[in-house]
């Protein structure tokens, strides 16, 4: 039995975060709004409406081109895709083919072995949604809300070669969209949606077989599962001495199985021509450099940056650039703090994280500010207050919004590191504990860290526990 190789393209439908439609006024996002609310005579199709571009949506897209080092195109046009479904009132779906925004470009996704695949992007292009209709006691029921919302389809080239690596290309683009601000990229919400193209192949060939297209998969995990099973089928079909048909396959969710829809349509079928009531979509020279002056510095590139500018570990660099505000966050505290990023690093990871996490916020929005941050592991560093004390001022600024130094004046949080008071405590704790002296001197010698307890909590935690500890040990030995 030959080794098979999986061949997979993905095909994404990215909704815009636009306040309004692609050609109307109508809002945009109508997440949770009872159906048919938020439509007019443009987005229901009605005869002898005219489309207006919406400005927001071309810059959003040009900025995805830029951030796919795509090529993005002077002069785009858009035409008109024609198919009759219910929820297509127009007839057509005005969308863009031979002369889209974008052309080319590419992904180069770090897979968690170490390894780098670059996914080749074939073209982006701007189109507007379709409706949605859904069966309910015997009718068929039709929405609007979703026509003329804003989309841009990207279709990769077949360069991915497992289920995971196309579940690391949906994470990844993900991470991007919401970095650069153009979508909030939520499956569940079909605000990213994803179709799969998949064949196999003798491992090594260079040839490509038939392929099947998934549609209808709304999380990353359904994705890599549909891919696994398909890829599975595949395989054994072919052992078993039959073709691979070129189906579209329906992922069904609660079954966990694809389910065969239809022989698939070939783009004749659609019957493009040029939109005739739109204008092509030209971009000059200023306006194009005024929408590149708002691309930030990407994630993978950030995520880069800090192993090498900081020495940070790819694990940290990840997690650190996994969301924008959070790497923004991290190079203030570190500028904040001046000295091992590292070190910064592992506070952030281990305690702020969870306090974002916690509250569902960003960490702009946290009242522990960077420089907040940064003055608490200046405190501990110098001895002013020990770790754990630090640790309980993170949440005391953020519920209070006060200055670390403050907070450590006001509550006399300093840590007592002079040995006469700990000892006077030492004391005082062993002379009210007379049996647990008693068996550590008996020799259960472990109870040492129960008396740095007693003298933590009655010192408030401010003591050394190191110093207390010693000055136990001493006091025990006599
Ligand atoms: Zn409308």
């Amino acid at each position: 039995m030959p080794e098979y190789e999986a061949i997979i393209g993905l095909e994404t439908h990215i909704q815009l975060n636009t306040t309004t439609k692609i050609f109307c006024a109508c809002k945009a996002d109508s997440w949770g709004d009872p159906p048919n609310s938020n439509i007019c005579p443009v987005c229901t199709g009605m005869p002898g409406v005219l489309p207006v571009l919406n400005k927001a949506v071309v810059e959003k897209g040009v900025l995805l081109a830029a951030a796919m080092h795509a090529a993005i195109q002077k002069i785009s046009y858009f035409d008109r895709k024609n198919y009759f479904y219910p929820d297509l009132p127009k007839g057509y779906q005005i969308s863009q083919y031979d002369m889209p925004l974008g052309r080319g470009g590419i992904l180069d996704l770090p897979m968690p072995d170490g390894t780098v695949r670059r996914v080749g992007i074939t073209k982006l292009h701007i189109e507007e949604d379709a409706g949605k209709t859904k069966n309910e006691r015997g009718r068929r029921l039709i929405d609007f809300n979703r026509c003329g919302v804003p989309l841009i389809e990207m279709v990769t080239e077949p360069d991915l070669r497992s289920a995971d690596e196309a579940a690391q290309y949906l994470i990844r683009l993900r991470q991007l969209l919401r970095w650069i601000g153009i979508s909030e990229a939520d499956m569940e919400k079909a605000h990213l949606r994803c179709d799969a193209n998949v064949s196999i192949r003798p491992k090594g060939a260079d040839y490509l077989n038939p392929k099947t297209e998934i549609k209808n998969v709304n999380s990353i995990v359904a994705v890599k599962e549909a891919i696994e099973k398909e890829i599975k089928r595949q395989i054994e079909e072919t052992e078993a001495g039959r073709k691979i048909q070129a189906w579209t396959l329906e992922w069904d969710e609660e079954a966990g199985v694809l389910r065969k829809m239809r022989s698939k349509e070939t783009e004749a079928d659609y019957r493009y021509f040029r939109e005739p009531d739109l204008l092509p979509v030209r971009l000059d020279q200023t306006w194009l450099e005024e929408i590149l002056a708002g691309l930030p510095e990407l994630p993978l590139e950030r995520r880069s940056r800090f192993m090498t500018q900081y020495g940070l570990p790819e694990y940290d660099a990840d997690i650190l650039t996994s969301e924008r505000t959070l790497s923004d966050y991290f190079e203030a505290a570190v500028q904040a703090y001046g000295r091992d990023p590292k070190r910064v690093s592992n506070w952030l990871m281990n305690d702020v994280l969870r306090m974002v996490n916690e509250k569902g916020n960003s960490a702009s929005e946290l009242k522990l500010t960077p420089v907040y941050l940064a003055d608490i592991i200046k405190l501990v560093d110098s001895g002013t207050v020990n770790t754990s004390t630090g640790k309980s001022l993170l949440d005391k600024v953020e519920a209070s919004g006060q200055a670390p130094a403050t907070i450590v004046q006001a509550e006399g949080l300093a840590k007592v590191s002079d040995q006469e008071a700990i000892r006077t405590i030492c004391a005082e704790v062993l002379a009210e504990s007379p049996e647990q002296v008693n068996a550590y001197k008996g020799g259960k010698t472990t109870l040492i860290g129960w008396f740095v307890g007693q003298v933590m909590k009655k010192m408030r935690g401010k003591a050394d526990p190191q110093v207390a500890k010693a000055v136990l040990e001493e006091l025990l030995s006599r």
